[in-house]
């Protein structure tokens, strides 16, 4: 049975889902419809009326539903590199046309052991798809029980039986049927794989790539000369859009737009902020689960609402003394990092069993786009945390640690996201060094569960716990 959600949590995934559907009835209705990077401005395409899928939050979405190592597999197979980001290979394999797929024989009845080879049947007792249809791994080979097809293929049979089994093998969940893109919008404030990754989809399809690049930037402000350059490549996209929606850009519809925008992020903000007390109303690993509903609506006045909703159940939360948290919080920790998304159990599962909450989301806030005027939106997105200097992420993550009581620090060193982890022993030297708390690292990756491995995951837990341990000891709480 499906468990119970608050209004608020239902209101965010009525708003995702809205949004899926939306970009899947324009797509059939023959309007063009785009592929966004999560931190390009949302404000412009949602003024033209366009409507953008958003593949990192798609590709997010894949990984949890297990398919994330066959389409990483599918993309290495046809020759992108094992070392390029698993988001950009799963999104890859999906531009060439590749989707997640029950193994079946040639009959359409079986499940085949991608190890052995041999047929599974579901008569026999094997359970090989859970009661949402996700593929389960297979405890012997440690693989799922999926495999990838390519629609393209299918596309070219001749009708008739094989066409049809091989149709309804495709896996149907809303990530996995995403409209392939009529335009592309990218923005490398977040890294510069993104770049060649939508560079590579534009090639592919023959389609526009509406381009915002954002300098690294070193200061922690932004410069007049920045702001300058990125706003003459937002008149460029706005050109552009003019002419793939056929409609002339209206400032006050991206007026209203970038008030729905700042309206969502100030409530995801609060929402956040919810973290600060202790014990916190709730369990900081659902934030991971809202990342997917600020990424994909926040220009969405939907978004606003829901983000509202939450928040004022937090803050009843808080009059009530209740929490959502499934366990007694002992320690607070902050999560630095992406979490590895087809191993959410795996995360979880240690920290509820030593009363770990996480109450400090490096990647959260990061989406809390705030601003009163176009110089400072683009200030705005110039902040994210690939793209500023050590001093100025260490500065962020210190008022964290701080303002949300956090006593040690999980740290996700993705195998994905080098520009990300890169920097991280650093930081954890400076953590212990400035905030006096320990800190632990584990290996892993945001998007291709073979870069994972449980019982390190454990063992750093369990280390983490004892440094906290010591520490409070040594403090004397
Ligand atoms: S920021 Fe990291 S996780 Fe995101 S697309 Fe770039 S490399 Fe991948």
């Amino acid at each position: 049975m499906a468990k119970t959600v608050s209004p608020g949590v239902q209101a965010l995934r009525d708003v995702v889902e809205k949004v899926y559907r939306e970009l899947r009835e324009a797509k059939e209705a023959g309007e063009p419809v785009g592929w966004s990077s999560s931190k390009f401005p949302c404000e412009l395409a949602e003024s033209f009326g366009l409507h953008v899928g958003y593949p990192e939050n798609q590709a997010a979405g894949i990984a949890a539903n297990r398919d994330g190592e066959v389409m990483c597999q599918a993309a290495e197979d046809i020759g992108y590199d094992n070392d390029i980001c698993g988001y950009a290979r799963i999104s890859l394999a999906y531009a060439a046309g590749y989707r997640g797929a029950n193994k079946m024989d040639k009959d359409g009845n079986y499940i085949i052991n991608p190890n052995s080879g041999k047929q599974m049947k579901d008569a026999n007792g094997k359970k090989v798809f859970d009661e949402n249809g996700k593929p389960v791994i297979d405890p012997k080979t440690r693989k799922p029980y999926a495999t990838t097809d390519n629609i393209y293929e299918i596309a070219a049979l001749p009708d008739g039986e094989e066409k049809t089994r091989r149709q309804n093998a495709l896996h149907k969940y809303r990530q996995m049927t995403m409209p392939m893109p009529d335009f592309v919008l990218c923005c490398n404030n977040i890294c510069n794989c993104m770049t060649k990754w939508y560079e590579d989809i534009a090639r592919r399809h023959n389609i526009p790539l509406i381009m915002i690049d954002v300098p690294y930037n070193e200061f922690d402000h932004v410069n007049e000369a920045n702001v300058k350059y990125i706003r003459s490549q937002l008149d460029t996209a706005i050109r552009q859009m003019e002419e793939i929606s056929g409609r002339k850009f209206d400032e006050d519809k991206f007026e209203q737009c970038c008030q729905n925008a700042n309206r969502t992020a100030k409530a995801w903000l609060k929402v956040c902020d919810y973290l600060q007390y202790k014990p916190s109303p709730f369990n900081g690993f659902d934030l991971f689960n809202h990342m997917a509903d600020v990424v994909t609506a926040r220009g969405r006045v939907e978004a606003a609402e829901a983000f509202e909703l939450l928040a004022s159940e937090l803050e009843q939360h808080v009059k009530d003394g209740t929490t959502t948290a499934p366990f007694k919080e002992q320690y607070r920790i902050m999560f630095e990092g992406i979490p590895c998304w087809p191993k959410l159990p795996n995360l979880f599962k240690p920290l509820k069993a030593n009363g770990l909450n996480i109450t400090g989301v490096v990647y959260a806030p990061a989406f809390g786009f705030v601003y009163n005027n176009l110089d400072e939106l683009v200030k705005a997105y110039c902040k994210a945390p690939n793209s500023v200097s050590i001093e100025q992420g260490v500065a962020w993550r210190e008022g964290l640690i701080r303002d949300n009581k956090v006593d040690g620090v999980l740290v996700h060193y993705n195998r994905s996201c080098k520009p990300w982890s890169g920097y991280m022993p650093e930081m954890q030297r400076r953590f212990t060094k400035d905030m006096g708390i320990p800190t632990a690292g584990f290996d892993g990756d945001q998007a291709d569960p073979r870069n994972f491995n449980a019982a390190q995951y454990e063992t750093r837990v369990q280390g983490l716990v004892e440094a906290m341990e010591a520490n409070a000891a040594k403090k004397g709480n």
